[in-house]
């Protein structure tokens, strides 16, 4: 498993990268983010950056949060055991069907675990 700190580069990768998609290419706001971009990527191992890249050439986020119980990039039902390795802080896992790399929001005050429907 990949440390807490790799997901956190890898959300910001993602994010960064969404932002720098809806600026004019040579805006000095798309520089910053591309400069930003780059330092993000010299510090992700390249097995992650490769992972990143094949999503990201289909026009796919890489990383994703979880609401509920669904992968939001596939719409698939996440696995219980999965959702619970999830729930463990800075924990991150991988959607079975689609590949993202997944991570479970806050949840929201009171919330207990679904045991109705499945
Ligand atoms: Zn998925």
């Amino acid at each position: 498993m990949y440390s807490a700190e790799v997901l956190s580069q890898l959300r910001s990768l993602n994010h960064l990268t969404q932002e720098v998609a809806s600026l004019p290419r040579e805006s000095r706001e798309a520089v910053l983010l591309l400069a930003q971009i780059e330092s993000l990527r010299a510090r992700l191992p390249n097995s992650i950056l490769s992972y990143h890249d094949r999503l990201a050439a289909r026009g796919r986020p890489s990383a994703i949060k979880v609401e509920g119980t669904t992968c939001r990039a596939c719409h698939l039902r996440l696995p219980r055991g999965l959702l619970g390795e999830l729930a463990v802080p800075g924990r991150f896992g991988v959607c079975p069907n689609c590949g993202v790399f997944l991570w479970l929001g806050e949840k929201p005050a009171g919330a207990a675990p679904a045991k109705e429907g499945a």
